[in-house]
């Protein structure tokens, strides 16, 4: 078959724009198109939250006879926290005190019927990276948007993407009058580096190929 006629699950796309989290729908299925079109490999996924950007993965996963691995400590990005913008205290675990996203994150990918393309890990992101050396077809960045989180897992992650392989960040504003400049600081990082080439992005989304060797 030829990859042209490969197609995005269609269940799992509904299942995501559906679910809850921060993905618009436009740029999930630009996500999705950009995983379609990788080299082989799996998908790796930094912030899985409550698994709205996983099931965009998984549609393109399940048409590639592939897998999309996410990795979150499920704890929550500093807004998600008591008194920030984005904090929800239905997501807190009161034995524990802290927040929670694994039990809601495990409904939504069993809903969708996903569970046989998504592979969770609850880490951070970080020390996963250490373990890790499989080449990915396509590295989405979308965990804590911090400077010094947003540039650890640049610097931990990209090493793992394959020559030929896509890396996706989100949340990219290039006005600080729009969000957080840690995405789009590491998106110029990348961009800057020369070793890679933009590829049409979505909203927040940009996506950029790493060169393949020559
Ligand atoms: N992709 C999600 C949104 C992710 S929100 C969606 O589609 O809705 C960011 C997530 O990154 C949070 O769930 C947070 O727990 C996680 N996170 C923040 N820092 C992390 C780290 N160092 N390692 C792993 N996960 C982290
Ligand atoms: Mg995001």
């Amino acid at each position: 078959m030829l990859s042209s006629q490969i197609v995005l699950d269609q269940g799992l796309l509904t299942a995501a724009a559906e679910a809850e989290g921060f993905m618009p729908a436009d740029e999930g299925r630009a996500l999705a198109e950009a995983a379609l079109a990788a080299p082989p490999g799996p998908i790796l996924e930094v912030g899985s939250y409550l698994g709205k950007s996983t099931l965009y993965l998984a549609a393109a996963a399940r048409a590639r006879g592939g897998k999309v691995v996410t990795v979150d400590h499920h704890r929550g990005s500093e807004e998600h926290q008591p008194g920030w913008e984005y904090h929800d205290p239905g997501l807190v675990d009161p034995a524990v005190g802290k927040i929670d996203t694994l039990p809601g994150f495990r409904r939504t990918i069993a809903l969708a019927g996903a569970e046989d393309v998504v592979v969770a890990v609850v880490a951070r992101a970080e020390e996963f990276a250490a373990l890790w050396s499989t080449p990915l077809a396509l590295l989405f960045l979308d965990g804590s948007h911090t400077d010094e989180s947003a540039r650890r897992d640049l610097d931990s992650w990209t090493p793992h993407l394959a020559a030929g392989g896509v890396l996706a960040i989100h949340d990219v504003f290039p006005d600080p009058a729009d969000g957080g400049q840690a995405p789009y600081r590491i998106y110029r990082t990348a961009l800057d580096s020369g070793d890679y080439t933009e590829l049409t992005g979505r909203g927040s989304l940009r996506l950029l190929r790493r060169h393949p060797v020559s």
